[in-house]
């Protein structure tokens, strides 16, 4: 599994390209906005995307969620039913937060905790992973050792849960319960700055390393 991370919206939200190589069958995870920008990238790589995957339902991470499903014609894959009330607080959040309009969505498919999401040949593996919101997912592929987590952990620190049913000790368990036991050595794509391995932050991130 290929990836590219395209950071979008004032926010730099990474929105992440992945690409079966073997099919060139291609998904896009959290496209926030700048639409033209990721089209552009899925372009240039000579792609054929397939689906629209949602980790959560934050306006910088499904702000072109919509326009982007319409244009192409593509499927929503994601987040877990919870967030739905996010989901249609969309234009809300956009006015909250001063970000460009943008219309709301329904799912294709709500994902649950074991779920598998096919891009081409590869398989993702849906991990429910609330606290940061309650219907966050974050998608893991074995194969490349590669996880995908939204806003679920950082490099150096952990998801907010200052927001409408967001829970501390419930994502601190999401992260130490759920995410490290598939292995210190995986890479993850956080859903802002650079990327890093569950054993870095088992060592060092002061919210969940492991004493
Ligand atoms: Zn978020």
């Amino acid at each position: 599994m290929h990836y590219t991370i395209i950071p979008v919206t004032p926010y730099q939200q990474n929105c992440t390209l992945l690409v079966c190589e073997k099919t060139r069958r291609a998904a896009l995870v959290d496209p926030g906005g700048d639409l033209d920008i990721l089209l552009a990238e899925v372009k240039q790589q000579g792609v054929e995307l397939q689906a629209i995957l949602v980790t959560h339902g934050h306006m910088d991470h499904i702000g072109g969620v919509a326009e982007l499903a319409k244009r192409l014609n593509l499927p929503i894959i994601g987040p877990q039913r919870e967030d739905e009330f996010w989901i249609q607080s969309l234009a809300e959040q956009c006015r909250m937060f001063g970000f460009p309009a943008s219309e709301s969505f329904q799912p294709t498919r709500w994902l649950n905790d074991g779920d598998t999401v096919q891009v081409g040949e590869q398989t993702l593996q849906v991990i429910h992973c609330p606290g940061h919101t309650p219907g966050h997912v974050v998608f893991f592929n074995a194969a490349a050792r590669l996880a995908i987590v939204g806003d679920v952990l950082f490099k150096g620190s952990i998801g907010r849960t200052d927001f409408p049913r967001g829970d501390y000790q419930t994502l601190i368990d999401s992260i130490q319960l759920k995410l490290w036991p598939l292995g210190g050595d995986i890479a993850f794509i956080p859903g802002h700055g650079p990327m890093s391995t569950f054993a870095a932050e088992m060592r060092h991130n002061p919210f969940v390393a492991v004493k």
